[in-house]
């Protein structure tokens, strides 16, 4: 079988096209937009990025964005209070908060403060609890990215073995949950009725000889945050290898003087593949459009 790349870009943009369909449905029937809050703490240059990418995505489907730009020096009781603000306010349906915090700020804290109804990032104790028993839940962006990415080029993961290579609450772990439940667990307007029920290894930095495990996998899920870690040893022919990391690197040919990278050596592995991610161009874009979708459901939820 030929290598198929799977054109994350693409496919948000789909999604995005569908998103900006329902919304204007809503709209002609005299719904209000839904309406999404960013928090973001400092001016860290790669959260600017990001928080921006969502602004402009949501402005594209018609979801308004209210920014809330904050002081790196705020204290965790500020912010705490401004997390209860936004819980409180009727007129926002979600809301995230950018990370990662200042040091001096207990993440963990903050993010166990957010109404789970509101939490469009899935990151809340509630929600990750909620996902783990298969309740109803809002899941966490990219793992629903990913599953989304899946889906819609029809690769099954019932009874495939899938290895995930990072343990991070926002990636490794949630991704790994999702993958191994049964598929009833498929949330409102999710498109995922055919995954799930897959049999899930979880790798980290402690996992003794690596290569042994993805050897044996027909789906590989690499979010590390190291460059070239996935060699093409360690790749069985015919895998799916799903790329999360994005890793900045030193480029002196390219005009920003760097350029991102994931954590697979693409150039060799990808021949051994039938499907594999791009980056950029891969996950971070399901990622984005799975916050949209996931602000619509936390809408849809608060107007019902
Ligand atoms: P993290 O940085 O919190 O943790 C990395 C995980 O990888 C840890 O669990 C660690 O045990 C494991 N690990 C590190 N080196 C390893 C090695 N050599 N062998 C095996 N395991 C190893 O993880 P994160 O926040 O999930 O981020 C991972 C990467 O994904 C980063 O590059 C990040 O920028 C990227 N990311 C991308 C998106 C996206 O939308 N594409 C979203 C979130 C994170």
């Amino acid at each position: 079988m030929p290598m198929t790349l799977l054109d994350g870009k693409q496919i948000a943009a789909d999604i995005r096209a569908e998103l900006r369909q329902e919304l204007d449905t809503l709209r002609l029937s005299g719904r209000r937009a839904p309406k999404l809050g960013i928090v973001i703490v400092g001016e860290n240059p790669a959260s600017v990025t990001y928080v921006n990418n969502k602004m402009r995505a949501c402005a594209e489907v018609g979801i308004e964005a209210e920014r809330i730009a904050l002081s790196d020096q705020i204290s965790e009781q500020e912010l705490l209070e401004v997390v209860r603000r936004l819980n409180d306010d009727s007129s926002i349906d979600g809301f995230i908060v950018q990370l990662p915090l200042p040091s001096h700020i207990n993440e963990a804290t903050v993010l166990s403060a957010i109404d789970y109804r509101k939490d469009v990032d899935g990151l809340t104790p509630a929600n990750v609890g909620r996902t783990v028993q298969g309740q109803p839940a809002i899941v966490s962006a990219t793992p629903r990215g990913i599953r989304e990415l899946l889906s819609r080029y029809h690769i099954p993961t019932a009874g495939k073995h899938v290895v995930v290579i990072g343990r991070s609450n926002i990636v490794g772990k949630p991704v790994a949950m999702l993958l191994m439940q049964r598929p009833y667990l498929s949330l409102p307007g999710m498109s995922a009725a055919s995954l799930g029920d897959a049999t899930v290894t979880i790798c980290h930095s402690r996992t003794q000889d690596l290569p042994a495990i993805t050897r044996t996998a027909d789906i590989i899920i690499v979010a590390a945050g190291c460059p070239g870690l996935l060699t093409a040893d360690m790749v069985r022919q015919g895998a799916t290898v799903i790329d999360v990391g994005i890793n900045r690197i030193d480029d002196p040919d390219s005009p920003r003087g760097y350029r991102l990278v994931g954590d697979v050596d693409f150039q060799n592995v990808a021949p051994l593949c039938n499907y594999i991610t791009p980056v950029p161009g891969g996950v971070g874009p399901m990622t984005i459009v799975s916050l949209l979708q996931n602000t619509l459901q936390a809408y849809k939820n608060h107007i019902s």
